[in-house]
């Protein structure tokens, strides 16, 4: 997986490439390695490579993913499927005279692409917050969302139980049809999910009442989503099968859940490691003191040596928040900054009025 080779490196364009400038790139690779065309050993492997690259790229939402998280983001994120969705690879290839995209990805990808649509349940969102402690230890979230599941009544089917369902006129059960059309001399043939059936090649006779037929229920649930220790803000988590469900055998689609981390005014947060700025007395920085720090397990005391500076920052070790994937635990900093009173007493004036005239 890792052998895998950078998605701009394959295409040779730039990190900041334009969508025309990826678009491009691909349509002058594609017309060089498209296996119709080009019989030389590896040039199939190399149309998929630059064909993946494409499809990541010359899409917004995947290329920001790939851009930050490299080939793993999109691995954690996207099945194989899913990465040429969307992508118009097959304009691409049909402008220039080659199979679309059933073609040439049913062969070399192995895909089902005609039943595609109705494949996999829609995929869901949701968002949750947590509190910097709540990254220290790890937690559980509960999350209530609707989604549809199978109808427990019809188990899904959409007829009524008892009641009959007969195969689709329209389709003789495949639940695709074949579209015609003519470009000039040219017939152009598209197959299409059946309308009338919506792919499930049959039609339901009664249709069940709870359901009306669709086989699918809105409900709504709990889940729980337990969320790692030291996860970083932003992160999403992909939980497989919990988006919505399909009727029938139809795959479920996933939930993807967004974890954002409060803002906490104590510490600054990079990664593992916390910041904290401590403000000091500036009698106990030339003195030495021992100052209460707060850390994510309760206050903490810091020895400042006498004659401390300001920005001087001292590492409270292991005192941070547990690495991500990893062993151990980050550090937590504390910077000085040494605080000059602006109001005095006679009395303190006077003391310093004496110190100063000791001299430095
Ligand atoms: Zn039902
Ligand atoms: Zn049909």
């Amino acid at each position: 997986m890792s052998t895998k080779r950078d998605y701009y490196e394959i295409l040779g364009v730039s990190r900041n490439a334009t969508k025309d400038e990826i678009k491009n790139a691909y349509r002058k690779l594609a017309l060089q390695y498209h296996p119709d065309r080009n019989k030389t050993p590896g040039a199939e492997e190399k149309f998929k490579e630059i064909s993946e690259a494409y499809a990541v790229l010359s899409d917004d939402e995947k290329r920001a993913q790939y851009d930050q998280f490299g080939h793993e983001g999109i691995n954690s994120r996207y099945t194989q499927e899913d990465l040429f969705r969307g992508a118009d690879i097959e304009d691409i290839l049909r402008g220039f005279g080659f199979g679309g995209f059933d073609d040439i990805f049913s062969r070399f990808f192995g895909f089902d692409t005609e039943r595609h649509e109705q494949r996999r349940g829609r995929d869901l969102e949701a968002n949750i917050n947590i509190t910097l402690e709540e990254v220290a230890s790890g937690t559980t979230k509960q999350l209530q969302l609707q989604r549809l599941q199978k109808c427990s009544v019809c188990n899904g089917s959409g007829a009524q139980p008892g009641t009959r369902i007969s195969t689709c006129p329209v389709c003789g059960g495949s639940g695709r049809v074949e579209k015609v059309s003519s470009a000039g001399f040219a017939r152009l043939i598209r197959v299409e999910t059946c309308s009338r059936c919506r792919g499930s090649g049959s039609i339901v006779e009664n249709p069940c009442r709870e359901c009306r037929g669709t086989g699918l229920v809105s409900v709504k649930r709990t889940i729980n989503v337990s969320i790692p220790a030291g996860i970083e803000d932003g992160s999403t988590l992909r939980l497989k099968g919990e988006g919505d469900q399909l009727p029938r055998n139809g795959q479920s689609g996933d939930l993807y859940v967004n974890v954002h981390v409060y803002k906490d005014n104590r510490f600054e947060r990079d990664g593992a490691d916390l910041y904290y700025t401590a403000q000091v007395n500036f009698s106990k920085a030339v003195l030495g003191s021992i100052i209460m720090v707060p850390t994510l397990d309760g206050p903490a005391e810091l020895k400042i040596p006498p004659g401390t500076q300001s920005d001087t920052i001292f590492k409270l070790k292991g005192r941070g928040l547990p690495k991500l994937n990893g062993w151990g635990k980050g550090d937590l900093y504390v910077k000085i900054k040494i605080k000059v009173p602006s109001s005095l007493t006679n009395e303190q004036k006077e003391l310093l009025k004496q110190f100063d005239k000791l001299g430095l």
